[in-house]
């Protein structure tokens, strides 16, 4: 017995762990430093640890009040209504609940091209299929709605990253609107706010709460540091109902994840020191890094480097650990998560030697 044809499925890359790393170069984990999956360099929220060791005594019972509680917060935080708030494992969970109440057999969806891999994944998961829309390095990874019409043919779902990974550009907002104008009534366009909290442009949010054609996704693994928790949801119109009661997979977050966003929403002081030093770390390496750089808005930076592999290994050699991005769709880059000051300093120099 086999399971179905999964050949059109690619793995997940992910950046490289630090375990497996030390390991592999003969070190303690200590000694490394890893820039490799912008996560939060300065940890996770310390009012979310507190909450997770008092959760921990609690976690026999499922989560409902928790989940209940954290729907509430977030729909007040975004004045929309609690339905329009899908929780979810992680905001991978919540692009899955996405594609479950959306495709049917053999929809397309368009994903931009270099970009996120998740989200092909997830189409196809849900028997959809995928086309592409490219982003183009000459003209610095600019996003606009004609960027994006240039390629769309009544895809199902059109998905914009913004801040974008790896490129760091964003859609403006009224470029978001003008393609949620443009494409048919039946295409959902989906912006995905991952970084949302490392820039200073307006959300799509607003679009959430006036139209019926855009979502936004957000996560809990970036800003607020709880990329282990797994939290994340989406922010969906506001006549879809209770499409999520009918698709989510029963307690869609766990009792520790939503305890740990729950507070983790309090902290604004994290929240302002990650922020503030993620925006210190981009101009650190815009001004150090020996190769072009691509302006970003949220918590890492493309870096064309010549041979993205290379500098990886020897990065790697040197004990820092960043995001080789050929499985992104560009060989010729690095991409490197804004650490603290003395993470930053020591990637930049390790790079730099490399080149
Ligand atoms: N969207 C983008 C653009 C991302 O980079 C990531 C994390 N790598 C995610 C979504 C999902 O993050 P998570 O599942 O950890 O919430």
């Amino acid at each position: 017995m086999e399971p179905r044809d999964l050949s059109a499925h690619v793995p997940y890359e992910a950046g490289r762990g630090i375990e497996e790393t030390a390991r592999e170069l003969g070190v303690t984990p200590e000694e490394l430093t890893k820039l490799s999956s912008n996560e939060n360099a300065w940890g996770p929220s310390p009012k979310a640890v507190v909450a997770l060791r008092e959760a921990a005594a609690t976690v026999h019972a499922y989560p409902k009040a928790s989940h209940a509680n954290l729907t509430e917060q977030l729909a007040n935080r975004f004045n929309v209504t609690d339905e329009q708030v899908w929780v979810a494992n992680g905001g991978d969970g919540a692009l899955d609940y996405l594609a479950r109440a959306l495709i049917e057999p053999g929809d397309r969806v368009l994903v931009s091209e270099p970009g996120f891999a998740y989200y092909a994944m997830s189409a196809r998961f849900h028997h959809g299929r995928v086309n592409h829309y490219p982003l183009e390095k000459a003209d610095g990874f600019a996003q606009t709605a004609d960027r994006v019409l240039d390629s769309y043919d009544g895809e199902r779902i059109v998905y914009v990253t913004s801040p974008h990974n790896p490129a760091g550009t964003e859609m403006p907002l009224e470029e978001v609107e003008r393609l949620a104008d443009q494409t048919a009534d039946r295409t959902l366009v989906v912006v995905d706010e991952a970084y949302a909290e490392f820039s200073e442009s307006p959300s799509a949010v607003k679009l959430v709460r006036e139209r019926d054609d855009v979502a936004v996704l957000r996560t809990f693994s970036k800003v607020y540091g709880l990329a282990g928790c797994r939290l994340g949801y989406a922010l969906v119109p506001p006549a879809w109902g209770d499409a999520y009661a009918r698709i989510n997979t029963p307690f869609a977050a766990s009792e520790l994840a939503c305890r740990a966003g729950l507070a983790a929403l309090e902290d604004d002081e994290h929240v302002e020191k990650t922020v503030k030093g993620a925006r210190r770390a981009r101009e650190y390496m815009y001004d150090n890094l020996e190769c072009r750089t691509f302006e970003s808005q949220g918590n890492f930076v493309l870096a064309e480097v010549g041979d993205g592999t290379r500098v990886f290994e020897a990065a790697k050699q040197a004990g820092v650990i960043v995001r080789d991005t050929t499985s992104f769709g560009l060989p010729e880059c690095v991409r490197i998560t804004c650490g603290t000051p003395a993470m930053t300093e020591r990637a930049v120099e390790a790079v730099n030697d490399a080149l």
